[in-house]
């Protein structure tokens, strides 16, 4: 992979240039480089159709149908979806979790990871190219843009003008609806963690605590500075992902690659020019894959760490190819290796399926049906039983030896249930104080109970006992281990 920046020929970049439109640091009159940092220049990526393009048009629709959609779902009496940070209570759809349900979260972290690195491996920044917030917020920024002020070169044109009433009008037009949309998604985010209902009441009366005033602010904020303003910017200096992600290639993932054999030399021609006779190659050099290229690179100089992956050159470079006669394809998704050997579509998609992707598959595949199988096997309750240490083992009436314990019983469904609590280990042993409660749902109740042994059953000591929680509505029993001690 090409790291090297433009301009690095006397410095060590502490911002890395921008691809190839950046400026470069300036010199001073004995030749040293006094500038360690280079002006930022807007990229007015031109916008494309094609294939690549209507995946990532898809991938923004489904995303963000889900992202703006789901808080506004009802599960019963209650919000589908919703972080409830307050009560510590996770309500997805029919499952209820609990901190204690944290494994589920980790879990959850884990699949994320694996399937980065699974996805990665495959055709490098999938990621970046088609789901990462980043880009689909940017895509959705840019299209309002294009629609307010035109395409790229009449928003270069109208840029490089004084001011005048058309350009403040389409500006200001631009910053207002990006201004909604970005503060529509801070409230749809806060929605996820208050109820949206409430969350939009108090939005409109101006009545909304200072978490959900900072929160819809700031993320509705962050998401117009970064898809307005920032841009390529969070990609190239920012995002942590873009520095490490070259550590999970090889030389079988799926890149976009600019076919260099064939497409040089380049060279302008006529569309009715024979090139073999010109001796010049493929690419017409319209310059049309840096102008589509939203990090503003050039993808004829190699893989580089500023490319997204996004696949918009291949796109516009297939419409050039069309144009021409030409076969598609001078830019593409291929594998180092396939260049080197020339290999067909099939043959690269046989080598991407390599053992290395294979473990992966395997690794996420276990995962996710553990976390499956232990959410379907999960008790619609929990029990914790605490020894009560301020009453210690004690003699009662008839010789009888009593140990009292806690029982803090949690319902993790969203129905009322009843339990009934007994208690086994020992002959004899038994529940002489009340053994039922009532809990209601998503709710945790506590039952003090007095466990009985009739003497010179046991001999002094710490003798292990079972607890039996029985969920008498839903027929669904747990088992809880403790102790019972005998003294001497
Ligand atoms: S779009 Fe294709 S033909 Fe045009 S400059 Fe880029 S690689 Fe060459
Ligand atoms: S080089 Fe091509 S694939 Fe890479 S970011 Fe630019 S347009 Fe997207």
């Amino acid at each position: 992979m090409n790291n090297k920046a433009p301009g690095d020929r006397k410095v060590i970049p502490i911002i890395a240039q921008q691809g190839k439109q950046s400026a470069q640091p300036s010199e001073s009159a004995d030749g040293g480089v006094l500038s360690m940092y280079a002006s930022h220049q807007t990229i007015y990526p031109r916008s494309v159709s094609g294939l690549f393009s209507n995946w990532r048009w898809g991938m923004v629709w489904l995303t963000q149908i889900i992202f703006y959609g789901l808080p506004w779902l009802e599960w019963g009496q209650r919000q589908a979806v919703l972080f409830d940070l307050a009560s510590r209570r996770f309500y997805i759809f029919g499952l209820v979790l609990y901190p204690q349900d944290f494994i589920y979260l980790a879990g959850l972290l884990v699949i994320a990871a694996l399937s980065l690195f699974l996805f990665t491996a495959v055709a490098g920044r999938l990621w970046c190219g088609y789901a990462c917030p980043q880009t689909v917020y940017t895509e959705m920024f840019l299209w309002i843009e294009k629609k307010v002020e035109g395409d790229r070169s009449a928003r270069m044109r109208r840029d490089a003008k004084a001011l005048s009433l058309d350009k403040v009008m389409r500006k200001s037009t631009k910053h207002f609806l990006w201004l909604l949309l970005a503060l529509w998604t801070g409230f749809t985010f806060v929605g996820y963690f208050t109820p949206i209902k409430q969350h939009g009441i108090d939005f409109l009366q101006m009545s909304m605590g200072s978490w959900e005033v900072f929160w819809t602010f700031f993320y509705g904020l962050a998401t117009y500075g970064n898809a307005g303003f920032m841009r390529e910017q969070v990609c190239l200096h920012m995002c942590p992902y873009a520095r490490f992600q070259s550590a999970m290639f090889d030389k079988d993932t799926l890149v976009v690659t600019y076919d260099a054999e064939r497409g040089e030399p380049r060279g302008a021609r006529s569309r009715r020019a024979d090139p073999t006779q010109l001796k010049l190659g493929a690419c017409v050099d319209c310059s049309l894959c840096v102008q589509v290229c939203p990090t503003g690179i050039d993808i004829r100089n190699g893989l580089q760490y500023e490319c997204i992956g996004c696949g918009a050159c291949a796109d516009v470079c297939d419409t050039v190819m069309d144009k021409m006669g030409y076969a598609r394809g001078l830019v593409k998704y291929s594998t180092e290796h396939a260049m080197q050997q020339h290999w067909s579509p099939s043959q690269t998609l046989r080598h991407v399926l390599r053992p290395r992707i294979l473990i992966y598959t395997a690794i996420l595949v276990t995962v996710v049906l553990a976390m499956v199988t232990s959410l379907a096997l999960r008790k619609p309750f929990k029990v914790n039983v605490i020894r009560d240490r301020g009453v210690m083992a004690r003699m009662v009436e008839a010789g009888k030896i009593e140990n009292v314990y806690r029982l803090q019983v949690m319902n993790a469904t969203e129905t009322e249930q009843r339990f009934k609590v007994t208690v086994s280990g020992l002959p004899g042993l038994a529940v002489t104080s009340a053994n039922e409660l009532t809990v209601p749902a998503t709710q945790a109740r506590s039952l003090v109970v007095r466990a009985q042994l009739p003497p010179e059953v046991a001999l002094p000591g710490s003798h292990p006992i079972k607890f039996e929680i029985e969920s008498i509505d839903m027929q669904v029993h747990d088992a809880e281990k403790s102790v019972f001690l005998v003294p001497n």
